[in-house]
């Protein structure tokens, strides 16, 4: 075992060496510009994309026609949100999301709120759900779209998406689904959740940093969205720029390990999950979990420690890589906002940890990781009482 152990899969994954061994030839060999049409290099380029496009949209029952290609999750966001609007031709009408929706969803409707659309943020009840109800009673005839994660990055809850789905597909308005955190960890499929647009990212799911994709429904119903970049016409005029070939030959070989192994590896995953918890709360009182147990990623773990000092648990836990219940975007950490649309106190929130196990991850490391936050607690608490 080697120190420091990653237990942060929620913000990156390590590219899979199946995955890197995949890419390698399209650096320096098969080098080619996918939209070159005259030769040979352009050719092969293009057939390389084309296979990824079909391993993708067979991950999550999508057709490679409905597939776009962009550089992660939160470009993905961006074209969906200011895309489906920007299509509805609207200068105003509503927008629908959640309250613990990443950033890269947040931050697209705040600015569409800022140019005069009535964008709804919905609250979660303690467990971090959103009740489908919610969603019904929000929508309007002038709703454009709704846009709720499909499994949370900081508590790992899985979202109500098909019921969601279902109601949204009873109105015009368009269902986008961002689910970086889902594709490649549980079973995604957009006919049976009804969405119309899907964002993913590569690097969460063993791939490479920089690749991502945006499905957009063509079968059944049509999801209309602008372009956000313009230029050479790229991805069906959808999203210009020269494709990243070895980082989208990355995301498909990804893509179909995940197909094969997400499942097995997902119990896995969750068998030492559960064996995490079950360390820490044998071992200490005063845990709570955050977010539902059982509606939730099998690779999650987010709890609060009541009674330590948020800072002074990360800096001992130096040994392990895990995330904190704090945003250090700014210079004072402000507490996660997920956390806080949970009803978490601003203290306790500062006061969580977020553990990601991974395909890496071993029992001997969840044992470690566990004896070490037991111990770390136990000491702190000690101090301060
Ligand atoms: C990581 C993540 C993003 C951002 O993805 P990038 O590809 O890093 O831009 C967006 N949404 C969720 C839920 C994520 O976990």
């Amino acid at each position: 075992m080697t120190l420091p152990i990653y237990l942060d899969h929620q913000a990156t994954t390590p590219v899979d060496v199946r995955v890197l061994e995949a890419m390698l030839p399209y650096f320096c060999e098969v080098f080619g510009n996918a939209a070159s049409r005259n030769h040979s290099f352009g050719w092969r380029a293009r057939e390389a994309v084309s296979r990824a496009r079909d391993q993708l949209a067979e991950l999550i029952g999508a057709s490679s026609c409905e597939i776009v290609f962009t550089s992660g999750a939160t470009e993905s966001n961006n074209l969906a949100i200011r895309g489906a609007v920007e299509a509805s031709g609207r200068a105003s009408g509503r927008v629908i999301t959640c309250a613990t929706e990443h950033k890269a969803v947040l931050d697209p409707c705040l600015r569409l709120r800022r140019l005069g659309f009535d964008v709804v943020v919905l609250p979660v009840d303690s467990d971090g759900l959103l009740d489908p109800q919610r969603v019904a009673d929000a929508l309007t005839d002038d709703t454009v779209l709704v846009s709720v994660m499909y499994a949370n990055n900081e508590i790992g809850v899985l979202q109500p998406i098909a019921q969601i789905g279902a109601i949204v597909r009873e109105t015009r308005a368009l269902f986008h689904v961002d689910a970086a955190q889902a594709v490649g960890k549980i079973g995604v499929d957009v006919e049976r959740d009804a969405i119309d647009l899907l964002s993913l990212s590569a690097h969460k799911f063993y791939g490479p940093k920089g690749a991502g994709a945006l499905y957009v429904s063509r079968r059944g119903r049509r999801a209309e969205i602008a372009a956000q970049m313009d230029g050479g016409g790229h991805e069906r005029g959808l999203r210009s720029g020269t494709l990243n070939v070895p980082g989208i030959v990355g995301l498909g070989a990804a893509c179909d390990i995940c197909r094969e192994e997400m499942e097995v590896e997902g119990q896995r995953l969750a068998r030492l999950r559960d064996r995490l918890k079950d360390k820490l709360f044998a071992a200490l009182d005063g845990l709570q979990v955050n977010g539902s147990l059982d509606r939730r990623l099998p690779n999650n773990l987010s709890v609060s420690f009541a009674g330590v000092d948020g800072e002074s648990l990360l800096m001992g836990l130096d040994e392990l890589a895990v995330s904190s219940g704090s945003a250090c975007t700014s210079e004072s950490p402000e507490p996660s906002h997920v956390l806080r649309a949970l009803g978490v106190p601003e203290k306790l929130a500062h006061a969580s940890l977020r553990f990601g196990l991974g395909r890496q991850n071993t029992e001997e490391e969840v044992d470690y990781a566990a004896d070490k936050v037991a111990a770390v607690v136990t000491r702190l608490r000690r101090l301060s009482a």
